[in-house]
């Protein structure tokens, strides 16, 4: 590629930009209309606009608080004030007589400048002594804005020249890998029409639709994407209902077994969700079906009836818990449930960090098929169990990729594939979850159980801790339970934010401050720095569970039973403390996020969380959800320090109110961004190139469906080449998206 060496190789490789297809679909973020630029007189505070002007003065100012840049940009008798914080760097970029771009809000001014821009992004234009080419890509056009590549050398300009340069030099060669009738159809533009006009969109383009990635070019390219995407999972579908799996017997005999356990009546919601997973393991392929309802729902006791099916078949069935805490709850909730049954069932639990003896033992209960339920955490996966005749597989809460395929690991070989059924509370709407959950068939659990009544929910500053230890008092005295939860486990320098049971568990401790791409490992590095920010004096500003556990107990909840679980614990001490207060043994949990999925324990009716700003909202979601589980009045108490940031206030106001798990997720998706909220990033997949799957929801919705329709009958119009074409864009699509995992 013409403008690019070794080095600047290197650093685009490193924002996953390998071939000159990669750069060409980093797109835009945003367009300026340099066409005919807008002028000073006619701009209205407010508003948000690019101005060109040329420049008259610049400063570097020192106030008391901070340095203050400041440029004044003049067109005739009107001026325009920038200004810019903290920002010594701009020193010497300005000189008078140069023409510069900027765009930002404008704000009236006081001085005697007409308006004014605070932190306006800004270009210097070319003047006459730059060569023409440039000149050419950056004046007098709707001219592309990038997102930098690579510090200010591969900023904007850069981008613009060397896309540019590429599409001349492609001019009339990119491959189309869509056939013509499709497009026709769907009048959409040819892929290279389509590349070439969204980074050089031609004169008179309306700006709004370049904005909001809605041209012809841009709804080209998204649907482009999201077809592979789709095509790609339609056809893995396919072959999954290919595959011999086993075809279980529901008979009279399956339901009594059901019916002899069953402790309440079934919501209908539950009912259908049943019937539905009843039918797939009834077919003879196998079954991968996701179970979504919100917190409290009931997906549990769905699980377990349809693992009674496959115990009932002669089949293990495995549960598999993303925390060990929840797993020994599992465990505990099957011991009990099964004591009805007739049959016995043998359970064994399987964690990590259960001693090497037991863990020995419990292998060999399963591998010689003596275990009939098995509980257990990824150790389920990494441990090397074999297990004897593997019937259905269920992980619970479970919203992350790359987990299916290594299912395969844990039957014999020459066995039939296991069932599988994941459970999430995760609310994605019924197209993105089919989407994102690819070849999942989906039920829904859209109803909750009944006499559930709203949770209370409330922010407290931190000064009121003591109201807030009197109301728990209070809960207690009539009989109630409650958790505290704290972000960390302990305050020492070397804060550690609550990990999860595996090491390769990502992120279930608290989400630091800094949003969107935190890479992977990152996590708690960063979320210690923000901690000794937010409170530079104390060695960590942050109340942690140890240290609140000690003086809550002999402070202001003195007298009550005061327990306290984290995930440092080992698994016997975990199962104690979880078992004690479940029997009521316990009254007061101070806890860290460990218990944020699938704890469940319905005498229990406040979550005081503190520090409260500091927590995701899907996790803050999920505590709440650990209340209101029974027909008592329940109560949530968001707590708070000194400082809150923006992100954090709309978080507590959002939990305050509103319990609506779809609300509550799309604003945690519009603040971590789609590779956070999914967990694609964690997963090391790539995010979408051009497709943003909130925005695209329309174009995900046709894809699906031309998707769905090409693999029936791509019609007689598409020839052999194109079917050729296409062919190998999907191969390369999905590699990139999902690695070799999944190519076998
Ligand atoms: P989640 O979907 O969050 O995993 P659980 O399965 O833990 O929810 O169920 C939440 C609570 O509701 C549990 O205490 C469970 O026993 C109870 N529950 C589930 N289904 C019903 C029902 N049909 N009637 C009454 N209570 C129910
Ligand atoms: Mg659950």
């Amino acid at each position: 590629m013409r403008g690019v060496g070794p080095r600047v190789a290197e650093m685009l490789a490193e924002k996953s930009i390998q071939t000159a297809e990669d750069l060409l679909y980093h797109l835009p973020f945003r367009y300026e209309d340099r066409q005919n630029p807008r002028s000073l007189d006619e701009l209205v505070p407010g508003e948000v606009a690019s101005v060109i002007g040329e420049v008259r003065g610049a400063a570097l100012m020192r106030t008391r608080r901070m340095p203050l840049f400041e440029v004044t940009i003049g067109q005739g008798r009107f001026a325009l004030k920038c200004i810019w914080f903290n920002a010594p760097y701009l020193d010497g970029k300005f000189h008078a007589g140069q023409t510069v771009a900027v765009y930002g809000k404008v704000e009236p001014s006081r001085s005697s400048s007409n308006f004014k821009m605070m932190q306006p992004q800004f270009e210097i234009l070319p003047d006459a002594s730059a060569d023409a080419e440039t000149r050419l890509l950056e004046v007098g056009r709707i001219t592309p804005v990038y997102e930098s590549l690579g510090g200010s050398r591969l900023a904007s300009r850069w981008q613009r020249k060397v896309i540019f340069n590429l599409l001349e030099s492609l001019h009339g060669v990119v491959p189309e890998c869509l056939p013509q009738s499709m497009l026709d159809r769907l009048v959409l533009p040819n892929r290279e029409t389509a590349l070439r006009e969204v980074h050089y969109p031609p004169e008179g383009t309306p700006l709004p639709a370049l904005q909001s990635s809605s041209t012809p070019a841009h709804r080209r390219l998204i649907f482009e994407e999201l077809f592979f995407l789709e095509l790609g999972l339609e056809l893995k579908r396919r072959r999954m209902k290919e595959r011999q799996g086993i075809a279980f017997a529901t008979n009279d005999k399956v339901r009594e077994a059901i019916r002899e356990v069953l402790p309440f009546h079934p919501t209908a919601a539950q009912k259908r969700a049943l019937g539905e997973i009843v039918a797939d393991m009834r077919a003879p392929s196998p079954m991968r079906r996701l179970l979504q309802g919100d917190v409290g729902s009931g997906k549990t006791i769905v699980a377990f009836q349809a693992m009674l099916v496959a115990m009932e078949n002669g089949y293990q069935a495995a549960l598999m818990a993303p925390t060990e805490i929840l797993a020994t709850q599992h465990y505990l909730a099957a011991r009990k449930l099964l004591e009805k049954s007739s049959r016995k069932p043998r359970i064994v639990l399987l964690t990590g960090s259960l001693d090497e003896e037991r863990k020995r033992s419990n292998r060999g209960l399963i591998n010689r098929g003596e275990a009939n339920l098995i509980i257990g955490t990824h150790a389920l996966i990494e441990e090397k169990v074999e297990f004897d005749r593997l019937g259905l597989v269920v992980v619970d809460e479970q919203h992350r990729f790359g987990v299916l395929q290594r299912f395969k690991l844990m039957k014999k070989p020459n066995q039939p594939e296991p069932d599988v059924l994941v459970m999430t509370a995760t609310p994605i709407p019924r197209t993105l979850a089919l989407s994102l959950y690819g070849d999942l068939d989906l039920s829904v659990l859209d109803e909750l159980p009944p006499g559930r009544m709203p949770i209370v929910t409330r922010r407290v500053p931190l000064e009121r801790a003591p109201e807030v230890w009197d109301f728990v008092r209070k809960q207690v005295a009539l009989g109630h339970q409650a958790y505290i939860v704290y972000p960390v486990i302990e305050g020492s320098k070397d804060d550690q934010p609550e990990l999860d049971f595996s090491h390769d568990e990502p992120e279930a401790g608290i989400q630091p401050p800094a949003r969107k791409s935190t890479p992977k490992g990152k996590t708690a590095e960063l979320f210690a720095k923000a901690a000794q920010e937010a409170s530079p004096n104390a060695r960590s500003g942050l109340r942690s569970a140890v240290e609140m556990h000690e003086k809550l107990r002999t402070g202001p909840l003195a007298g009550l039973r005061v327990g306290l679980l984290h995930g440092r614990l080992d698994a016997d001490e975990k199962e104690v403390i979880m078992r004690r207060f479940q029997r009521g043994e316990i009254d007061v949990l101070v806890s860290t996020t460990v218990i944020e999925v699938g704890v469940d324990v319905p005498n229990a009716t406040v979550m005081v969380v503190e520090h409260a700003e500091r927590f995701g909202l899907a996790q803050l979601h999920q505590l709440r959800g650990r209340v209101g589980r029974g027909t008592a009045k329940s109560y949530c108490i968001l707590m708070t320090g000194e400082r809150i940031s923006p992100l954090g206030e709309e978080r507590l106001d959002a939990m305050v109110r509103t319990q609506d798990g779809f609300e509550l997720a799309e604003l945690d998706l519009a603040q971590r961004g789609p590779g956070e909220f999914f967990g694609t990033r964690q997963a090391g997949l790539p995010d979408f190139r051009v497709a943003n799957l909130l925005r695209d929801r329309q174009l995900l919705e046709l894809a699906k469906q031309e998707a769905a329709r090409f693999v029936i009958d791509p019609g007689p119009d598409v020839t052999p080449e194109e079917r050729a074409r296409l062919r190998a864009q999907l191969k390369q699509s999905w590699q990139r998206r999902y690695g070799l995992v999944e190519a076998g």
